[in-house]
Protein backbone atom coordinates (compact mmCIF):
# COMPACT_ATOMS: atom_id res chain seq x y z
CA UNK A 1 0.00 0.00 0.00
CA UNK A 2 1.54 3.25 -0.96
CA UNK A 3 0.71 6.41 1.09
CA UNK A 4 2.02 9.66 -0.81
CA UNK A 5 5.15 8.03 -2.45
CA UNK A 6 5.86 6.34 0.79
CA UNK A 7 4.94 2.48 1.56
CA UNK A 8 5.01 0.49 4.73
CA UNK A 9 7.54 -1.86 5.48
CA UNK A 10 6.87 -5.29 5.46
CA UNK A 11 6.65 -6.94 9.08
CA UNK A 12 10.30 -8.63 10.04
CA UNK A 13 10.12 -11.16 12.80
CA UNK A 14 13.41 -13.06 14.64
CA UNK A 15 12.18 -17.22 15.35
CA UNK A 16 15.14 -17.64 17.56
CA UNK A 17 13.74 -21.27 18.08
CA UNK A 18 13.80 -22.09 13.93
CA UNK A 19 17.57 -19.75 13.61
CA UNK A 20 20.87 -21.93 13.96
CA UNK A 21 23.09 -21.42 17.05
CA UNK A 22 26.17 -22.91 15.86
CA UNK A 23 27.97 -19.91 14.92
CA UNK A 24 26.46 -17.88 17.43
CA UNK A 25 27.60 -21.07 20.29
CA UNK A 26 31.09 -21.31 18.97
CA UNK A 27 31.89 -17.71 19.18
CA UNK A 28 30.56 -17.50 22.91
CA UNK A 29 32.94 -20.13 23.30
CA UNK A 30 35.62 -19.11 21.70
CA UNK A 31 35.47 -15.21 22.25
CA UNK A 32 33.34 -15.05 25.28
CA UNK A 33 34.20 -10.98 25.72
CA UNK A 34 31.85 -10.79 22.53
CA UNK A 35 28.55 -11.07 24.75
CA UNK A 36 29.98 -7.05 26.66
CA UNK A 37 29.55 -5.90 23.08
CA UNK A 38 26.61 -2.79 24.10
CA UNK A 39 26.65 -1.75 20.23
CA UNK A 40 28.14 1.14 19.99
CA UNK A 41 29.63 1.03 16.69
CA UNK A 42 32.71 2.08 17.56
CA UNK A 43 34.32 -0.96 15.51
CA UNK A 44 32.11 -0.51 12.93
CA UNK A 45 33.30 3.22 12.39
CA UNK A 46 37.03 2.12 12.27
CA UNK A 47 36.85 -0.96 10.18
CA UNK A 48 38.87 -1.12 7.07
CA UNK A 49 36.81 -3.43 5.33
CA UNK A 50 33.79 -1.17 5.88
CA UNK A 51 35.49 1.71 3.98
CA UNK A 52 35.97 0.04 0.96
CA UNK A 53 32.93 -2.12 1.52
CA UNK A 54 29.49 -2.41 2.46
CA UNK A 55 31.13 -4.55 5.23
CA UNK A 56 29.84 -3.69 8.62
CA UNK A 57 31.18 -5.68 11.79
CA UNK A 58 28.07 -4.46 13.97
CA UNK A 59 25.62 -6.10 11.90
CA UNK A 60 27.66 -9.23 11.58
CA UNK A 61 27.87 -10.13 15.22
CA UNK A 62 24.30 -9.42 15.53
CA UNK A 63 23.16 -11.50 12.46
CA UNK A 64 25.63 -14.70 13.96
CA UNK A 65 23.78 -14.15 17.41
CA UNK A 66 20.48 -13.90 16.24
CA UNK A 67 21.21 -16.99 14.18
CA UNK A 68 21.32 -16.03 10.95
CA UNK A 69 23.80 -17.67 9.36
CA UNK A 70 22.82 -17.55 5.92
CA UNK A 71 23.83 -13.56 6.00
CA UNK A 72 26.59 -14.06 8.36
CA UNK A 73 28.44 -16.21 5.89
CA UNK A 74 27.67 -14.42 3.12
CA UNK A 75 29.32 -11.25 4.47
CA UNK A 76 32.27 -12.80 6.40
CA UNK A 77 34.50 -12.69 4.06
CA UNK A 78 35.15 -9.42 3.50
CA UNK A 79 37.02 -8.75 6.82
CA UNK A 80 40.87 -8.49 6.21
CA UNK A 81 41.66 -9.73 10.18
CA UNK A 82 43.55 -5.95 10.63
CA UNK A 83 42.00 -5.76 13.99
CA UNK A 84 41.45 -2.14 13.67
CA UNK A 85 38.26 -2.91 15.16
CA UNK A 86 39.90 -4.46 18.81
CA UNK A 87 41.65 -1.28 19.53
CA UNK A 88 38.79 1.33 19.61
CA UNK A 89 36.27 -1.60 21.56
CA UNK A 90 35.43 0.29 25.01
CA UNK A 91 34.29 -2.85 25.80
CA UNK A 92 37.60 -4.92 25.11
CA UNK A 93 35.62 -7.63 22.96
CA UNK A 94 37.61 -9.35 21.51
CA UNK A 95 36.58 -8.82 18.21
CA UNK A 96 39.12 -10.40 15.71
CA UNK A 97 38.93 -13.56 17.68
CA UNK A 98 35.09 -13.39 17.37
CA UNK A 99 35.47 -12.89 13.46
CA UNK A 100 38.25 -15.96 13.48
CA UNK A 101 36.02 -18.25 15.48
CA UNK A 102 32.97 -17.87 13.05
CA UNK A 103 34.94 -18.71 10.13
CA UNK A 104 36.33 -21.59 11.70
CA UNK A 105 32.91 -22.82 12.44
CA UNK A 106 32.10 -21.99 8.61
CA UNK A 107 35.21 -24.16 7.52
CA UNK A 108 33.89 -27.22 9.93
CA UNK A 109 30.40 -26.39 8.65
CA UNK A 110 30.22 -25.94 4.80
CA UNK A 111 27.10 -25.33 3.40
S1 LIG B 1 33.10 -1.31 19.47
FE1 LIG B 1 32.88 -3.06 20.87
S2 LIG B 1 31.06 -2.61 22.10
FE2 LIG B 1 31.00 -1.26 20.32
S3 LIG B 1 29.75 -2.38 18.80
FE3 LIG B 1 31.89 -2.88 18.41
S4 LIG B 1 32.27 -4.79 19.54
FE4 LIG B 1 30.38 -3.86 20.38
S1 LIG C 1 39.57 -6.94 11.64
FE1 LIG C 1 37.93 -6.96 10.10
S2 LIG C 1 36.19 -6.08 11.19
FE2 LIG C 1 38.03 -5.47 12.32
S3 LIG C 1 38.66 -3.47 11.48
FE3 LIG C 1 39.77 -5.05 10.35
S4 LIG C 1 38.53 -5.47 8.55
FE4 LIG C 1 37.21 -4.41 10.04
Amino acid sequence: MNFWGFKISETRSINYDANERGMAERMEQEAPSSKLCIGCGGCTAGCTAGALTEFNIRRLQMLAKRGEEREARERLGRCMLCGKCLLVCPRGVETRKMILSMMNYIKNNPK
